[in-house]
């Protein structure tokens, strides 16, 4: 590996005070409850209750699709017209739901009950009833709750929402316990393994993960944590973590070769590991993705690529295609734009980038139409007509459920975007 100083961002050139063209139209996004596809495999001994309607029922189950097997842990209460009604006892129904559940699964440690669109308009107090629920299970059960409501929301604010509710109960850390590391947002296992041994090679060994695997191992936080976001859309929980004393530490997001270097760095520097113990612990895995990545890169060079604004992931990754695949950033779309959080990402992406903040569907469609990029990120309400309009599209979605951070998957990330491309090519042959 080359000097970390030969990737340095260069804010000069970047995007940090680039103007941002805001939209307040209407918008085409998954809601919230998405987030519980990846989130209940995560943690392992979780169970998901949405407290929602038939079509809430509909979307998780569509949405996990194949992933559904022998006992899922996610599940929906449905709320019917006599609960809309007023007929009945929406928290009376909802403890019998619960007790019976948690009868039949006595494995459930951490019970969600995760709030939608019909049980906000019904003014269902599940924050009540997760403290009542809570009461009576414990110590064998916690029960919290969030919303993954789509009114005015987007997928990955699921995440962000369910995470945010662990935050109050991460015990404290002993004062005078030593600096620990603290990484926040869901990886697939395969990664986060990968980050710890990258870590332990740098010597930094007191490292702990938000989510955990097991509700049992919530990590203590004190004023000496200090945390690496994982993910770029967990505004509230990172919020949460500062307000309870926990310092972020500034830097890209890990996807690419670049982003995983500087996000590493970010820790290294925090926790005074010498330059060389740095460079020799990411040499190999840096060497052997940044190979892997080139290969891509020549047929992606040159491509151009517009993204809907989606999951909030759309500016670390147009980063990374930018200067690690060498496309062109036609317009860059993103649900909100937390300038705190990306502040490093924009700095990196090329000037004179175009960046749109929330949407107006029908003027964005035209922008894209005009502009005719050979790859379009959507989601996928919005990829099958724009497929039947000629153009090439790559769900967004697809990159939450995908194992993408890191060296080792950076080159699959790039193939993710390659693929489509490359399915055209062979169709027109
Ligand atoms: S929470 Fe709202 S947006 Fe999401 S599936 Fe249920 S009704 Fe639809």
């Amino acid at each position: 590996m080359d000097g970390i100083a030969a990737i340095a961002p260069q804010a000069a050139s970047g995007c940090g005070d680039a103007p941002v063209l805001k939209e307040r139209g209407q918008r085409e996004v998954f809601c919230g409850l998405t987030g519980i596809i990846w989130l209940h495999r995560k943690i392992q001994d979780a169970f998901f209750l949405v407290v929602g309607s038939r079509t809430c029922a509909h979307l998780i189950q569509s949405a996990a699709g194949v992933m559904i097997f022998a006992e899922p842990r996610f599940a929906t209460a449905i709320i019917d017209e006599r609960d809309l009604a007023g007929l009945a006892d929406c928290n009376d129904e909802l403890d019998r739901v619960v007790t019976r559940l948690l009868q039949r699964r006595p494995e459930i440690k951490l019970l969600f009950l995760v709030g939608s669109c019909p049980s906000e308009v019904i003014k269902l107090d599940l924050s009540r009833a997760a403290q009542r629920l809570s009461r009576q299970m414990s110590p064998a059960v916690r029960v919290l709750n969030y919303s993954g409501s789509g009114i005015e929301t987007t997928f990955t604010q699921g995440e962000d929402a369910c995470l945010a509710s662990l935050v109050p109960e991460l015990p404290v850390a002993a004062d005078d316990a030593p600096a620990d590391l603290l990484v926040v947002g869901a990886l697939a296992d395969v990664v986060e393994d990968q980050m710890r041994r990258l870590f332990s090679a740098m010597g930094i060994e007191r490292v702990s993960f938000l989510p955990p695997r097991r509700s049992g191992d919530l990590p203590a936080i004190s004023p000496n944590t200090k945390m690496l976001l994982a993910q770029p859309f967990l505004a509230e929980t990172g919020r949460m973590l500062e307000e309870r004393g926990v310092t972020r530490l500034a830097a890209p997001f890990p996807l690419g070769i670049e982003g995983t270097t500087l996000w590493l760095q970010a820790a290294a520097k925090a926790f005074a590991v010498p330059q060389s113990t740095f460079d020799s612990a990411i040499a190999a895995p840096a060497r052997r993705g940044s190979e892997a990545v080139a290969k891509v890169r020549e047929q992606m060079a040159g491509k151009s690529i517009f993204m809907f604004p989606d999951s909030q992931l759309e500016i670390p990754l147009a980063r990374f295609l930018a200067r690690e695949l060498d496309m062109k950033l036609i317009e860059i779309g993103t649900p909100y734009l937390h300038r705190q959080h990306l502040a490093s990402e924009l700095d990196m992406l090329p000037a004179g980038t175009m960046l749109s903040e929330g949407q107006d569907v029908e003027r964005q469609l035209d922008r894209c139409r005009d502009a005719k990029p050979d790859l379009t990120v959507c989601g996928l309400g919005l990829a099958n007509p724009l497929e039947a309009e000629g153009l090439a599209t790559k769900w967004s979605i697809e990159l939450l459920f995908t194992p993408i951070q890191g060296f080792d998957q950076a080159a699959d990330l790039a193939e993710l975007f390659a693929r489509p491309l490359v399915r055209r090519a062979k169709l027109r042959v």
